[in-house]
C-alpha cells in the first residue's frame, strides 16, 4: 500500500484468499462450463525427425472463462482434479479429440491424438473400458490414440497402475511417459510397464542450445529411450538448433513452437492444409 500525494494507492495482489476461491468459484463451474462451450480443445502438431512428415497432435484443454478470460490449464486442471472431477475432464478431451480423429480418417487421414491423463485416471479400475467404449464408439483404432501420463503420476504407485496400463496398451493404445527426467524413475519400472515413448521434459530441450548439462540429459534420454525399445518424442523444440540437435541423435519426433503452437480446430484445419498443399 502506497501513498502518493496523500492519496492512497492500492496495487492490486490477489490475497491466498482470492486465489482460493477463484479456483473454489470455477471447479464449481466446471461442468456447466463444459456444457456451455467455455471449454475447448486445441491441437499441437508432432512431426517426425528427420523430416517433416505430421505424425500426431496433442490434445490440450482450454477454458474461455466469461468472468477470469483465458484460464491456463497449469491452473484448473490442479483445481479440478483436486475437486475429484478429472474423469469429466479426460472425458471431454477424449471425446472431442476421438471425434476429430473420426472426422480425419473419414477424409483418408491418419492422424492420431495424444490425450494428457491424470494420475486420478490411474486409480480409476473402470478407466480402460470406458476408454475401450469411446473408441468403439468413433471407430477409431487403438494405435491412432496415444495417452501421456507424468514421469511422477505413473511412479506415484507403479504397483497400482500396471494393470490398467496393460489393460490399455492390450487395446493397441500407445502410451507415453510425459516430462520425463523430471522425476525419479526406477529404469527397472520403465522396463516393466507396457510403455511406448518417452518425451523428453521441455526443460531440458529448451537449455540444449546453451548447456551442455541439459544437452547431455537430453543426448542420455534418447539412448536410453532406444535402449528400452521406445519412441523417443522432444517437447518444447523452440529453435532450430535444438531441432538440428536432436535430429543428429536420432530423436524420433518433435513437438513444439517451432513447428507449431497449440492451434484451435480450425487453424490446425488451416496449418495442415497449407502443408499438404507445399
Ligand atoms: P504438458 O502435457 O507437458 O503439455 C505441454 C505444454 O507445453 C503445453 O502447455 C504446451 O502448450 C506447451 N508447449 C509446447 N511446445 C512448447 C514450446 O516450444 N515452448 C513452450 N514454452 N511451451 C510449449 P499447456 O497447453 O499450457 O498445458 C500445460 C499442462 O496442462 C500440460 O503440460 C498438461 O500437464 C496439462 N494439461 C493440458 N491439457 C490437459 C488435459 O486435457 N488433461 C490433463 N489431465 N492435463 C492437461
Ligand atoms: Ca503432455
Ligand atoms: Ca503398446
Ligand atoms: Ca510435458
Amino acid at each position: 500500500r502506497a501513498t502518493r500525494g496523500g492519496e492512497e494507492v492500492k496495487a492490486y495482489v490477489p490475497s491466498m484468499g482470492q486465489i482460493f476461491l477463484r479456483r473454489f468459484q470455477m471447479v464449481t463451474q466446471f461442468r456447466q462450463a463444459i456444457e456451455e462451450g467455455q471449454v475447448t480443445v486445441h491441437y499441437q502438431p508432432k512431426v517426425a525427425l528427420p523430416g517433416k512428415q505430421v505424425l500426431g497432435v496433442e490434445a490440450l484443454v482450454r477454458w474461455q472463462h466469461p468472468e477470469f478470460g483465458r484460464v491456463n490449464p497449469d491452473e484448473f486442471v490442479p483445481a479440478v482434479e483436486a475437486a475429484g472431477l478429472v474423469g469429466v475432464l479426460t472425458s471431454f478431451v477424449l471425446e472431442t479429440a476421438l471425434d476429430r480423429v473420426r472426422r480425419w480418417l473419414d477424409e483418408g487421414l491418419r492422424i492420431s491424438v495424444a490425450v494428457n491423463l491424470s494420475v486420478r485416471n490411474l486409480a480409476d479400475e473402470d478407466f480402460p473400458d470406458r476408454v475401450a467404449a469411446l473408441l468403439e464408439r468413433f471407430g477409431v483404432p487403438g494405435e491412432l490414440l496415444t495417452l501421456e501420463l507424468t514421469e511422477s503420476d505413473v511412479m506415484q504407485d507403479p504397483e497400482r497402475a500396471l494393470p490398467i496400463l496393460r489393460k490399455l496398451s492390450d487395446l493397441g493404445i500407445e502410451l507415453a511417459v510425459d516430462d520425463f527426467g523430471t522425476g525419479y524413475s526406477s529404469l527397472a519400472y520403465l522396463r516393466q510397464l507396457p510403455v511406448d515413448q518417452v518425451k523428453i521434459d521441455k526443460s531440458f530441450v529448451f537449455g540444449m542450445g546453451t548447456d551442455l548439462g541439459d544437452l547431455a540429459v537430453v543426448r542420455s534420454i534418447v539412448e536410453l529411450g532406444h535402449s528400452l525399445g521406445l519412441t523417443v518424442v522432444a517437447e518444447g523444440v523452440e529453435e532450430d538448433l535444438a531441432r538440428d540437435r536432436l535430429e543428429a541423435m536420432g530423436c524420433d519426433v518433435a513437438q513444439g513452437y517451432l513447428i507449431s503452437r497449440p492451434l484451435s480446430e480450425e487453424r490446425l484445419e488451416a496449418w495442415l492444409q497449407a502443408r499438404t498443399a507445399r
